[in-house]
Formats: structure tokens, sequence, C-alpha cells
């Protein structure tokens, strides 16, 4: 089969979270099972041009229609890691892509949905005739409508979409200009509940909505989220589009790239381990104190946190948790980036206040390589999120062998189960720990249960971590539930 992948993202060279991580690993499943894979991103100036191989202009002369006139783009090919992977630059005033940044500009509806618009004509231009293009996110949600509205008639009849929904809190809502620009010009037929308008606000659209009302397949990360979607204020006001469109909605747990994330392999960490020479993940533990300028001694649990600092992740919770481990002889290791400023202001202030502190270290930025370290050294994970459509930090920390502690919400229910509690698991299949509530308490009780293990009950807690390894969090299943996505709506 032959897929093409439309996104905002692609790890390692373009990645803010989860997305980047998802559209990388699925491509790569999907070509080791023999299928063509090709991926159009944005050519931003700040992406990590040092991951990309062989980059060269393969497209001189794409024009993308835009208001009434034409921008002029380049189609650059690169591959990164192994993926064919086309970069869209338009030479516009509009500087679209230089920004030093992905995300965050005050004309972001505009410039993603350049992107689409541009995406789809590259295909067009070039002739691609992809069997399933596949999108993501409200970056991309308005790819099924120009392809159902505008190039359906234009020789891309046969091509089918599916889209996967990473995050529901950002939709993409957008006034009549977006319409205008990409040439959907019939702005009352857009302008309708059935189509893009926004659910809440009558005079705007909503590029997310768009992409759930005319894709042929679409998914979001996790069976459970897809639920909470559906039937909670999780969906974000989408759960009544989504109702209409059951019968193509579903949830698919991301996996994760065992290539990338295996500390068998890890090329970023001093110390390769399996669970066979578990022991060896205490040098790394070593190690990432020595780098962070942790004391060695004595001998105290590590507990980490890496993620984006913002309220989906539940940031009063890992404020308070900080101070708990450190309350309970643990150390405690923050990697986070915080684009809110209020937020960054206050684990700045954080920082200092911890500075010097010799049993904690917050790292305020991205830092992909120091992640790995992380993950291998740290004896737990820490995902408190208020919600979280899959969550990844929960499935590479198990790889890793060190041990979560989540809040049941979203993918982390379906990938985390309580040591102590899980109903439906046996204590041999138990891989973490659990607490529901948002409150300090619920928060405390978990960390304490798995402290309390890695200090009296050392053995247990060792096995704890290998069953967390032995899980299959990889993209085989997600990879098979995806190609049968893929061959429903080819053959409809
Ligand atoms: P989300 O997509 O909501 O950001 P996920 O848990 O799905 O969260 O994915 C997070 C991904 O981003 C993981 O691969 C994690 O290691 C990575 N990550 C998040 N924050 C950072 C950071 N500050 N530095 C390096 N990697 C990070």
């Amino acid at each position: 089969m032959y897929v093409v992948q439309i996104a905002s993202e692609c790890a390692p060279v373009i990645k803010a979270g989860g997305l980047g991580d998802v559209v990388s690993g699925l491509s790569r499943e999907l070509e080791i099972r023999e299928n063509c894979v090709e991926l159009i991103l944005p050519k931003y100036d700040c992406m990590r041009y040092d991951h990309i191989w062989g980059l060269h202009d393969a497209y001189r002369d794409l024009w993308v229609p835009w208001y009434d006139g034409k921008i002029h783009c380049s189609v650059y090919c690169g591959w990164v890691h192994g993926r064919v992977c086309f970069f869209i630059e338009p030479h516009s005033q509009d500087n679209f892509f230089n920004r030093r940044c992905y995300y965050g500009c005050n004309d972001d509806n505009m410039r993603f949905a350049f992107f689409s618009k541009a995406a789809l004509e590259f295909l067009h231009q070039s002739n691609k005739r992809p069997d399933v293009i596949h999108c993501h996110d409200w970056q991309t949600g308005l790819v099924p409508v120009m392809l159902y509205e505008i190039y359906k008639y234009h020789g891309m009849g046969n091509q089918r979409v599916c889209y996967t929904i990473h995050n529901f809190k950002h939709q993409g809502i957008a006034g009549n200009e977006v319409l205008q620009a990409t040439g959907l010009n019939r702005a009352d037929y857009y302008f309708q509940y059935d189509k893009l308008q926004d659910n809440f606000n009558p005079f705007a659209i909503n590029l997310m909505k768009g992409g759930i009302v005319y894709s042929n397949a679409v998914t979001t990360v996790s069976p459970n989220h897809a639920w909470e979607a559906h039937y909670t204020e999780v969906g974000s006001g989408l759960g009544h589009t989504l109702d209409l469109h059951q019968d193509k909605f579903s949830g698919i747990l991301n996996g994760i790239d065992y290539d990338f994330w295996n500390p068998e392999v890890d090329r970023y960490i001093p110390f390769n381990y399996t669970p066979d020479d578990f022991e060896q993940k205490v040098y790394n533990k070593k190690a990432l104190r020595e780098r962070l300028l942790l004391r060695d001694e004595p001998q105290k649990p590590v507990i980490a946190y890496i993620g984006r600092l913002d309220n989906q992740k539940g940031v009063h919770l890992v404020h308070h948790a900080i101070y708990y481990a450190l309350q309970r002889e643990a150390q405690f290791v923050l990697l986070g980036l915080a684009t809110e400023p209020g937020i960054n202001a206050h684990f700045r202030h954080e920082k200092n206040f911890l500075n010097d502190n010799p049993d904690c270290h917050l790292e305020l930025g991205f830092n992909e390589e120091l992640s790995h370290l992380i993950y291998a050294g740290a004896d737990m994970i820490l995902v408190p999120s208020n919600y979280e459509p899959c969550g990844l930090t929960q499935t590479i920390g198990m790889k890793y062998g060190t041990v979560p502690i989540v809040r049941g919400v979203g993918g982390l229910v379906n990938t985390v189960f309580d040591r102590d509690y899980d109903p439906n698991k046996s204590p041999e299949e138990r891989n973490g720990y659990v607490f529901y509530q948002t409150d300090y308490g619920a928060l405390e009780s978990a960390m304490d249960r798995a402290i309390g293990l890695w200090y009296n009950y050392p053995q247990e807690f060792r096995q704890l971590a290998l069953q967390g390894m032995a899980y299959d969090y990889s993209w085989n299943h997600p990879g098979t539930e995806y190609l049968a996505i893929y061959d429903r709506i080819r053959h409809r």
C-alpha cells in the first residue's frame, strides 16, 4: 500500500511532543511491513537538520493557490532515519515556517492551513496518488476537506483519509479568512453545523471538526481516550460530532519505536542493558547523578518527570511531587519545557530555589539526549496528568525498567496497572502505580507506596520493573490496527 503522512511533526527532526514520535514510529512500522510510506512536513527553520540525510531540492516550482494569487514554494526531500520526507518551504513575506518555533504564533491557523493546501497541491502537481493519506491533529484538519471539496475534481478521487487526533484541546478555531485563503469559497456552506462550523461559536470554523467530518476514518490515540472524548468533557466540545461519526471513530494505542527507545541499543546512554542484566541500569543512574550534579550517597530512589509543563500535565501535582519526594528521602529530576509564561516563571523560580539542593535537579528546556539518560537512570517516572490522550513517557519508562506512577486517565489507564489494586490483572501482570483524584493526598499515597517498596522490598521493586519491561508497547499491535483501518477505507 502507498501511504502519505501529512503532519506538523516527525521525530527526531521536528518534535514538540508525542505527535512527532507517533508519526515517525508508525511510518517505520508500515515500512517494515512492506508498505511505501512518504511524509510531507513543513520546512521549519528551527528543525534538527542534523537528523536529515541527503536533503536536496526535489521540486522547485510548486505554486500554491492562496487567496486570489499563488505562493511559490520549493519542496526539499531528505531521509530521516530511513524515511523519505518532503519538506515544504514557501517563499512569501508571511515567512510561515521561519519563526524559530513550531507553534505558538498568532497566525498558526493560517500557517497550517497553508501547509495543508501546499501538501495537497504537491501531491496533485507531482502526480503522487497514495492509497491512503494519514493526517494528524488540527494542523492538517483541512486536508480531507480540501481533498473532497477541491482536489477530488482534479484527479484525486480515489484517495482515502485516515485522521488521527492526538489532542482534542487544540482544535484550530478560525475565521472565514482561512476558507477564503484556501479556496473553500462558499462560506455559507462550510459554516454549517454538519460541516466546519464550531459547535460553540457559530461565527467560527473548527479545523479539527473538519477533519472528523470529512475523513474516512478518525482515530485517537488510545481506546480509553476515545471513550472519554466521545462521552465526557475531554472531547472539548466535539463529543456530539464524534457521536454523529461514531461508525468511523476508534481508539488505537500509540506504540513506541523500539529501535529508538530501547535500553539494549540506545546510543544516548552510557550503559546498555536488558532484563537479563538489569543490574547495569544502576550505572546509568550513577551517570545521571553525575551529569546533573546530584549526590550519589546515600542510596535513594530517583523519581523523574519528563514532559511539557502545561496544565494538561497536572503541573500543580508535578510541583507538589518534587517537595514530597524530597521529604520522603527520594531524589527528583525534572526535564520539561513550559510555553505558557506563568508556568515558565513558576518553574524558573522553583529551579532557583532548589538550585543548591543535592537531591533535586530541574532542567527547563527540550533535550532529547538527556531524556534518554533520565529514562535509563531513574527508578520511577511520574505522569500526573489532568488528561492524557495516550502518554508515551510511561511506556518509554517501562521499556527502560523505570516504574510509572500515573493518574488513571486516558491512555494511562490502558497501559499502567496498579501493583496493589488492579482488578483485571494478575499480580505478575501489574507494572506500576495508579491514582485517580487530582488532590495531593492521592498523589502522595501512590508515591508513598512506590517509594516504600523501593526502600523496604528492593527485590519486589525490581520484579515490578521487570514486569513493566516485559510488556510489548511497540508498534507491532497498533501497526496491525492501522493497516486494518487503511484496508477498510480503501475498499469502501
Ligand atoms: P505530549 O504529546 O502530550 O507532549 P507524550 O507523553 O505523548 O506527551 O509524549 C511526550 C514525548 O516528548 C516523549 O517522547 C518525551 O520523552 C518527549 N519530551 C517531552 N518533553 C521533553 C523535553 N523537555 N525534553 C525532551 N523530550 C521531551
